[in-house]
């Protein structure tokens, strides 16, 4: 029989990547709405799911006692039904190097507002290419939600590099009875510049190299540039140049890798910093994608008392996962967004309808 509740997302609109999916369950489990996702990354040159998108569809199960249908290695066409959350502690182990702060990005909005605490053991990459590295995580994600009124502290135990993985970060959340918005238009003075080089299975004089790059290109003391030597399964190598403000931290990460001298992997954190720098919009590309998700939830709530139900912010110019999370929103959430701008600022309102 069809479920005539079913909301069906097509995975190969915009974007076409691994985060539609992810967005549309994580807001089913939130909203308790069922949803089918077909095309799953239909724009990707593999399209399908990969371990990493597994493990985050089997995790949402997991936390709401959910069914999956059709969820295996490879899968283009998913469905998933919610049932009510379950708080508490659980631990998904991704395998291999599968981005574990992806797998977090997922069930974590309905964590926020259940109906207790909970905790969470993540395993797999916890530095990985084209996913939030756990210092981003950390330093500028979860800042912004901690603001929102639910608490959440992660905690790195273990660092997990591609291709080898074998990291590990644990998540406690205490949660809020419902989001409070917010408007983060401004950055504020600039409290502090830093930068962390992580070394792993590798020489030293890799992490030299880079951070003499950083010092000099960003003009940052050398006593905030630092090397930390980690250990981890594999090898593994990260520039993460950092600038905190009052309202809000930008964190810029690349990622060393065979063919890439150290200076050009220096050069292209000093890049993305340089960029952000240029623009006076607070809010950087990949924090804007991933703070739409929890502003958006603040604005599908009911009303409460004190509570400001969605708001605003000020971007770069929208990235095109960002622009793809927006369509997938206002399909699962009965929220309007409404973006303004032009190639240097974006402001980015979320409304209840
Ligand atoms: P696919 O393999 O389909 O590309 P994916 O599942 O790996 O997809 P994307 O859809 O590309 O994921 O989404 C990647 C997410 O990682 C986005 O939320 C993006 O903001 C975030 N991200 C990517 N690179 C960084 C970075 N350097 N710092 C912080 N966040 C990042």
């Amino acid at each position: 029989m069809t479920n005539p509740q079913l909301i069906t997302i097509d995975g190969s609109q915009g974007e076409g990547g691994g985060q539609i999916l992810r967005s549309a369950v994580g807001l089913a489990v939130v909203t308790g709405k069922a949803v089918r996702i077909e095309k799953i990354r239909a724009g990707r040159s593999k399209p399908g799911l990969m371990r990493q998108h597994l493990t985050a569809m089997k995790a949402a199960a997991q936390i709401c006692n959910g069914v999956l249908t059709g969820a295996a290695l490879g899968s283009t066409e998913l469905t998933f039904e919610p049932q009510q959350v379950v708080p508490g502690k659980y631990q998904f182990s991704i395998g291999m190097a599968g981005s574990a702060t992806l797998v977090l990005q997922t069930i974590l909005p309905a964590l926020l507002t259940a109906s207790g605490p909970s905790e969470i053991i993540l395993e797999g990459g916890t530095h990985n290419q084209w996913a939030p590295p756990f210092d981003f995580l950390q330093r500028a994600y979860l800042p912004v939600v901690n603001r929102m009124g639910a608490h959440v502290e992660a905690t790195l135990e273990r660092h997990g590099f591609f291709p080898a993985g074998g990291g590990r970060f644990v998540v406690k959340i205490t949660p809020a009875k419902s989001l409070t918005g917010f408007d983060l238009l401004e950055r504020g003075a600039t409290v502090s510049k830093s930068a962390k080089i992580l070394i792993s299975n590798l020489p030293l004089n890799i992490a030299e190299r880079e951070a003499k790059k950083i010092v000099q290109k960003l003009s940052f003391q050398q006593q905030d540039v630092t090397i930390e030597p980690v250990e981890s399964s594999g090898p593994g190598n990260i520039v993460m140049a950092e600038i905190q403000f009052e309202n809000v931290t930008e964190l810029a990460t690349a990622f060393g890798r065979v063919g890439a001298s150290a200076e050009h992997v220096a050069d292209e954190a000093v890049k993305q910093i340089r960029r952000y720098l240029t623009h006076s919009a607070p809010v950087g590309e990949y924090l804007a994608d991933q703070i739409l998700l929890p502003l958006g939830l603040s604005a599908a709530q009911p009303a409460s008392a004190g509570t400001q139900r969605g708001g605003s912010f000020r971007t770069l110019p929208l990235s095109r996962h960002s622009l793809t999370h927006i369509d997938t929103l206002q399909t699962m959430l009965p929220v309007s967004i409404v973006t303004q701008g032009n190639d240097e600022d974006c402001l980015v309102t979320i409304k209840p309808h």
